[in-house]
This record gives C-alpha cells, structure tokens and sequence, in this order.
C-alpha cells in the first residue's frame, strides 16, 4: 500500500484460553509508513495480540488483514513470507554462536524448512548468501563491528538490536516489536529509538509492544491502548497522554 493506507487492520480480534477471554474485542489500523504503538498495564493483552496478528496463535474469532487480505489461519511462516516480520518478548540465540551467525541462521529458519533442513541441506553459496544478507543487517543497524562477537557476550541492548536484525533478513515491510525497550539502560533505549526512526525513514512500517510509555511517546505516530484485554482507545501520543480514561487505566491516577 501507498503510504498512509492501510497496511495492517485487526478487526474484533478474540482470543479465549479455556475459560480466559484473554483479547476480546481488539481493533487496530497501522497505515504504511508509521509507527504504531500498543500500550496497556502488564497482563492486558498485548503480547497475545501480537501474537493473533502474527499468526503464532489462532484467532478464536476476529479478523486480520494484511496488506488487504485476510491472514487468519495463515501460518507465522507464510506469513512472514508476505513480508511481516517479529521478534518476542525474550531474545531468542544461540549464545555460542556468533552475532551473525545468529541472525543468518535466524533469517533462514524463517524463510524455508525450519531446523533440520538448515542442518541437512543448506549448500555453500546458500549459506554464503544468507551470511551477506545478514552483514547486510547488521551494517544497516549500525551493529557491523559486533558481527564476529560471540552472542551470549552482548549486553541486552545489542541483544535487541541482533533480533531486528535478524527479522529484517527477509526485507519485511512490517516489523513487529515485542517490548523491545523491556530492561534497557537510557542509552541502550536512546539507540534502539534511533534505529527505529532510521527504518522508518527507509519506509519500513513498525508495530511496537510497550509497556514503557516515556520510550513510545516520543516514537510512535500512533497508539492504540488496551486493558484488561480489551480496546480502551488510539489516537496520538498527544491524545493519548491527555485522555482521563488512559490515566485511570494506565497510571492509575
Ligand atoms: P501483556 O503482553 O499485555 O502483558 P498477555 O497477552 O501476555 O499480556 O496476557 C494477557 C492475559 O492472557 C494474561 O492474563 C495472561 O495470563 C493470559 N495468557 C497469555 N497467554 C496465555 C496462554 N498461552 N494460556 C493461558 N493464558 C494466557
Ligand atoms: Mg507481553
């Protein structure tokens, strides 16, 4: 799409966990070219709408659209082939493992035949081109001196910084963030928000979990926030931060 219309739209989005209604009622439009924040106390629904929209859990009812269709029952696979790309909340790596050798090995894992095929079938110039796409990355991000470091050494900011990298390998035009900010130092976050206006730039959409609200407000275009598992309101970070019923949900003031 066009920037400015609509890229991705969650529509009366539920998810029940045996007696739990854990999403319900949940609506959302990302526009192409923006940054969108999704905000709410711990245990409101967050990481289970990111997970619904990226297709990692299955919808109980609701609707999801990419790009204009419907994603519903897709796989996370399929759907990352259409250009949707995420990291979770909890790095995932393997910590002996370089810090590009994690973000290639990630990139494959993604785009074709999960772990054993990368380990049975994965042929030199294969393997060749998937280690540049990840340099590629990893330079974009800025991350290029950190690339023969072992993983498990890198403090949690460049940890975060690897995942993105490591979803950029399939060139998405969506990125979903799952609290990416979660225990960053100031300076960690400073860079993290940095890199994020950058793929914005480069016209990258971006869906941001976040439960820490001084990093969103200064980022996002756009906030949709939740509680208790439900649609409380969006609008901007400057109608967000104004509106009574946020500061009762959120602050609790
Ligand atoms: P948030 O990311 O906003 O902190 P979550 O989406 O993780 O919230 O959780 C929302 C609610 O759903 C919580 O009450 C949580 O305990 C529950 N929940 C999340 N995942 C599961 C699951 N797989 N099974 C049962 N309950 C779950
Ligand atoms: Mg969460």
């Amino acid at each position: 799409p066009a920037p400015g219309e609509p890229l991705l739209e969650a529509r009366a989005l539920r998810k029940q966990f045996g007696g739990l209604v854990a999403v319900n009622g949940v609506n959302f439009s990302l526009k192409a070219g923006e940054i969108m924040g999704l905000i709410g106390p711990n245990g409101a629904g967050k990481s289970t709408t990111f997970n619904l929209v990226s297709g990692v859990l299955s919808l109980t009812s609701g609707e999801v659209l990419f790009r204009g269709e419907a994603i519903a029952g897709l796989s996370s696979r399929a759907i990352a082939r259409r250009g949707m790309s995420r990291t979770f909340q909890h790095v995932k790596m393997v910590p002996d493992m370089t810090v590009l050798e994690n973000v290639a090995l990630g990139g494959y894992l993604r785009s074709s035949g999960g772990l054993l095929r990368a380990m049975l079938r994965l042929d030199r110039a294969e393997e060749r081109q998937l280690l540049a796409e990840a340099e590629r990355q990893l330079r974009r991000i800025g991350m290029a001196e950190l690339m023969f470091e072992r993983a498990g050494n890198l403090a949690l900011g460049p940890q975060r910084l690897m995942e993105i990298a490591r979803a950029l390998c399939t060139d998405p035009s969506l990125l979903l963030l799952d609290e990416p900010a979660a225990g960053l130092r100031l300076k960690e976050k400073q860079a993290l928000a940095e890199v994020l206006r950058q793929l914005k730039q480069e016209g990258l959409s971006i869906l941001l979990v976040e439960h820490d609200m001084d990093f969103v407000m200064g980022l996002v275009d756009h906030l949709t926030v939740m509680e208790f598992g439900t649609w409380l309101m969006a609008g901007t970070p400057a109608e967000v931060q104004a509106s009574p019923a946020v500061r009762a949900a959120y602050l609790g003031t």
